[in-house]
């Protein structure tokens, strides 16, 4: 099936005008006044700038002939040296952006002047919870009201000109693992909200609320109820019938935790869907089937929520292939036909277009090194997956393309509507699943039903080096119209940011080395870049206000890729020692200047091991069922949360426990596991991170260590 013409999508073009007649007043507060109209303001509404999701900027005042000339115009330090993850929006000359633990900010768009601030103080000991960090990816605006989702799973609606709460919800059962880290959409009155929570055993749904009080309109959930109650659980048979019975208590994920876009053209509510708990469905289902609707794009009734059609990507997933990756609508012309379509790059490898009138499959093409299936069949719609992978069924550890990191993850794609040029950043990766039975009855740990034991690198420095080579991000460029990639450009690791496309024929992109860049639509090359002195992972936006063109970006390593695998990544991000959070705005001939990085690295303590063989091995099974999502596989911190080896406290077992099972660090995060560890398993968990210290001191290789 083939794309033969370009057209460009009619809800661009509506946005932009939209954008321009929107005003603001004398002091830079957001005004109602609709009915004036200003060419100096385009704004940034909408989490993808508008409902299309297509993160394409109709400015061109920055192009690439000029773009040398860009500097930074004003910073914003973020309060919290997590990561930062979220779109920034620019309504009537303020941008409001909202940073890791979702401090929300309103600044002056033109100087950075703090309008307002909000805090909704989520606990600290929330983020125990989550798999990915204290992060957050954006707010909804409407109608003079911004709306935020936090990590503890509140859905909060804040005045825009004085930050005042208006009202808030909490949208989930706070005693499970539930987490909330995707912006919030809002359209004809309605605010849509998911969650996250797959690897911990949760059930996944989208809500609808009032957005003008609050009040819940509708629910769909995701997956069935292992047991007990059905009520409202539609299309209850459809699912049901593509599960079987199972023994486990784990609920069954399909988490809603990122993309939700709005299809104005069809009414419809189009969501991303995560992936099964546990990835092995020999626990989750042991009779097989697909196991709807994870790894689905579902499209419901914006107003109802009632079922229209689904695309599974991954029937029956195992990989932690989550289809939750972003959802982008268009108009393409399909074989002479213009065709609304929906594209999206799941973590499982191919890229999607699908007719988003009813979820029939157009094409499915592979965008990174994919070994989990041959290719997908377009008549049945289905992926037709290698044997070998299936490693829940041959018992043996399969070394699988992509990994559950993904091909592509949450970090935005942009579209050029004009060219459809899909500009689109992927990484490349490799897992060993190995399936493994037992499970944790603690509710902290993680169940994967995966022995990710099997993923502990050997310290043999060739072997990290040739996986290290092996991991790598891309930005590409795709021509939607021929299916053929027209440039690429390589980052040295995985993880870099989302992307922005512009009228200026650039593509804006942050990367994991701590640069913003700017490159040429064209051909890709490099035009311009910024050192912003910490691994950029969010998407820039582009506005424009008293005739300037701005871009802007937040700047803050993190999420799950630096947290779990630090020593894939800690090269990549220039040996930053620490992240510092902030918000950077860009103009032409912009006077701001960063203050100098003049931090010194940390210094590894001379800390010996007195315990055995056995007590570090066991020590390392603790570490790598309660400690590795947060502190990095073999103990090697990404740069986001203390790197253990550096720790004060490992040098006296006392010290050790008060953290471990006294909990005196929970204000900052790090929860007691008195619950679910004994004496004996921290003091082994102390054993192995020595063990690690020696290794590091022995090998030198104690980069990126945090502070
Ligand atoms: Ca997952």
């Amino acid at each position: 099936m083939r794309i033969i013409n370009r057209s460009v999508s009619m809800p661009y073009i509506v946005a932009g005008l939209v954008s321009i007649c929107s005003v603001f007043n004398a002091f830079g507060q957001p005004s109602d006044n609709d009915g004036a109209v200003s060419v100096d303001v385009v704004e940034w509404k909408l989490h993808g700038n508008d409902y299309y999701e297509q993160r394409y900027s109709p400015l061109s005042d920055i192009n690439n002939m000029n773009v040398a000339n860009l500097s930074l115009a004003w910073y914003f330090d973020l309060p919290e040296s997590r990561g930062q993850e979220a779109t920034p929006l620019m309504i009537g000359g303020v941008v409001y952006t909202t940073s890791a633990w979702n401090h929300v900010h309103a600044l002056s768009a033109t100087t950075g002047e703090v309008l307002w601030e909000f805090d909704p103080k989520v606990p600290k000991s929330t983020g125990v919870k989550g798999c990915c960090g204290a992060v957050t990816r954006g707010l909804a605006y409407s109608d003079g009201t911004v709306f935020q989702a936090t990590l503890d799973g509140r859905l909060i609606a804040l005045d825009a000109k004085s930050g005042a709460k208006l009202w808030s919800v909490n949208t989930v059962d706070t005693s499970k693992n539930y987490t909330i880290t995707g912006a919030p959409r809002v359209a004809r009155g309605k605010v849509y909200i998911g969650n996250g929570g797959a690897e911990y055993g949760v059930q996944g749904y989208v809500s609808a609320y009032d957005a003008k009080t609050g009040k819940r309109v509708w629910r769909f959930y995701t997956v069935p109820p292992l047991s007990g109650d059905t009520d409202g659980v539609e299309p209850l048979e459809m699912m049901r019938e593509t599960w079987s019975e199972t023994e486990t208590q784990i609920d069954r994920g399909g988490t809603a935790w990122d993309s939700i876009v709005y299809d104005p053209d069809t009414n419809s509510l189009l969501f991303g869907v995560g992936n099964g708990s546990p990835w092995n469905p020999n626990i989750r289902s042991p009779g097989g089937g697909d196991n709807l609707f994870l790894s689905s794009i579902v499209s419901v009734d914006a107003d109802s929520g009632e079922y229209k059609w689904h695309y599974q990507t991954t029937p029956g997933e195992a990989w932690d292939y989550t289809a939750t990756q972003p959802i982008m609508l268009a108009e393409l012309d399909i074989d002479g036909k213009q065709t609304k379509v929906a594209i999206q790059a799941p973590k499982n490898g191919f890229l999607y277009i699908i007719d988003r009138t009813n979820g029939k499959l157009i094409s499915a093409d592979k965008f990174v090194d994919v070994t989990w299936a041959s290719h997908v069949d377009l008549e049945s719609g289905r992926p037709v997956v290698n044997p070998e992978a299936e490693y829940w069924k041959t018992g043996k550890p399969a070394l699988v393309k992509p990994s559950w990191m993904g091909g592509h993850n949450w970090h935005s794609m942009s579209l050029n509507p004009k060219t459809n040029v899909l500009f689109l950043p992927t990484q490349e990766s490799a897992f060993p699943y190995l399936a493994e039975n037992e499970q944790s009855p603690s509710r902290l740990a993680v169940n994967l039903g995966v022995d990710t034991k099997a993923a502990g690198l050997p310290d043999d420095p060739a072997v990290i080096k040739a996986v290290k080579e092996a991991t790598f991000g891309s930005l590409v460029a795709k021509d939607l119209t021929t299916g053929k990639d027209i440039w690429r450009v390589n980052y040295p690791g995985v993880w870099n940011g989302g992307v922005l496309s512009t009228e200026g024929d650039l593509v804006f992109q942050g990367a994991a080395t701590g640069y913003f860049n700017a490159y040429n639509a064209k051909d890709g090359s490099l035009l311009w870049r910024f050192n912003a002195q910490g691994g950029i992972v969010a998407a820039p936006i582009s506005y424009k206000i008293g005739g300037e063109q701005y871009v802007a970006v937040n700047v803050g390593w993190g999420g799950i890729m630096p947290l779990m695998t630090g020593v894939l990544t800690q090269d990549s991000a220039l040996g930053y020692a620490v992240n510092k959070s902030r918000l950077l705005v860009f103009k032409m001939g912009g006077k701001a200047q960063l203050p100098a990085d003049d931090r010194p690295p940390l210094q590894l303590q001379a800390h010996k091991s007195t315990g055995d063989a056995e007590s570090i091995r066991k020590g390392y099974e603790v570490y790598d069922r309660y400690c590795v999502v947060c502190h990095g596989a073999g103990a090697i911190g990404g740069g986001v949360v203390p790197d253990l080896r550096f720790s004060g406290f490992i040098g006296s077992p006392e010290a050790w426990k008060s953290v471990v099972l006294g909990g005196v660090l929970e204000s900052r995060g790090m929860v007691s596991f008195k619950a679910e560890l004994d004496e004996g398993d921290v003091e082994n968990v102390r054993e192995y991170i020595l063990d690690r210290v020696r290794y590091a001191q022995e090998t030198g290789d104690t980069v990126r260590p945090y502070r």
